[in-house]
């Protein structure tokens, strides 16, 4: 169901240069010009700011990129920043605990109110050229979620009034253009518009946006904190700060210490059974605190404890999982080239 792109009177694209927000800027552009619609069309680009070290929380290059597709279809482009600070300030100054699918707040704070801003400027803007003074300015708002991704996402409209934030002055309209579409038509219309991807696709990574991003597979989070070491060190610095995990099912001192075990074993180093024992206890240890945790709620409920030999198992299973993706990442991407913070 495509709206027809004169009932309103601009467009906002928002991306993140990632596969998703690539389809979305093509697919916008070939309906505008299959529709002729001649009004102000405008791609949002969220910069999520740097880590304590100057690492972009983001893949680097993402502006850059997102810019070169906005212009390849005569877009104009918007560089929008949280005034009160990045992703990184936000965790270590305000919030103190990691996002996570609950408690999303960078996406909240970092996108959603960021363009929420730029189109209260478009607004006005648009209002004062075009002389509109008697009804609303109406904004279609593209952003390029896949159902694919999420039930939550399934779940949304593709055209629905975003009455939270219309108002007398405003229609805003949320499209999601692409929420039925597969990972292969997103390929596909990106091959066909002939966009450059950028180049961490080519590294083995399924997404783009944060590089490490707490929704992220095990395996796009061990392949992006190999490839971008610095960014990890920082990430386990802030997890250390804060004393929470990166995430409950698995932390960043995981993911650096499966990492290093896995480096080890690809040079062949024999310090690489220490290491890896050593990681078993690590993991072990958080093991026994959640299993020490969860036995004092069954008590205080009557049940009887999980049995000792759980935390075996639960050992076994997660240190299993930490060098599968661990080894994998060191594999795609030996001696970690290409280089981390080339785009
Ligand atoms: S990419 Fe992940 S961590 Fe970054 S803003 Fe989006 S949900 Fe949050």
């Amino acid at each position: 169901m495509n709206p027809n792109l004169h009932d309103h009177d601009l467009i906002v694209i928002n991306s993140s240069a990632g596969k998703d927000s690539m389809a979305l800027t093509a697919y916008v552009a070939r309906l505008v010009t299959a529709q002729g619609f001649t009004g102000p069309v405008v791609v949002l680009h969220n910069d999520l700011g740097v880590t304590r070290s100057g690492h972009p929380v983001e893949w680097p290059g993402v502006e850059a990129l997102a810019r070169e597709h906005a212009e390849r279809y005569g877009f104009r482009f918007e560089v929008r920043r949280r005034e009160r600070g990045g992703l990184w300030d936000q965790l270590l100054n305000e919030r103190r605990k990691w996002m996570s699918s609950a408690a999303r707040w960078c996406t909240s704070d970092q996108k959603t109110s960021q363009g929420i801003k730029l189109v209260t400027q478009l607004v006005e803007e648009f209002r004062a050229e075009a002389g509109i003074t008697s009804r609303p300015v109406r904004v279609l708002y593209a952003l390029g979620i896949r159902g694919e991704e999420s039930d939550n996402r399934a779940r949304k409209s593709i055209l629905a009034v975003d009455e939270a934030h219309s108002s007398r002055n405003r229609t805003i309209t949320r499209w999601h253009p692409i929420r039925d579409w597969t990972v292969g038509e997103v390929w596909a219309e990106i091959k066909a518009a002939g966009l450059r991807p950028h180049a961490a696709y080519s590294w083995g990574m399924s997404r783009l946006s944060c590089s490490l991003c707490v929704l992220a597979s095990p395996e796009d989070l061990f392949l992006a904190a190999w490839l971008r070491p610095e960014l990890a060190s920082d990430y386990l610095w802030a997890e250390q700060e804060l004393g929470h995990r990166f995430r409950l099912d698995l932390s960043m001192v995981e993911i650096v210490g499966g990492l290093h075990v896995a480096e080890l074993e690809q040079a062949g180093n024999p310090d690489a059974r220490t290491a890896l024992g050593a990681l078993a206890g690590v993991i072990r240890a958080v093991v026994q605190e959640q299993q020490d945790a969860k036995n004092a709620d069954r008590a205080a409920a009557g049940k009887p404890p999980f049995p000792a030999k759980r935390v075996n198992r639960r050992t076994v299973a997660q240190l299993d999982k930490v060098m599968r993706c661990a080894r994998r990442a060191v594999s795609l991407a030996p001696g970690r080239t290409p280089s981390r913070e080339a785009a």
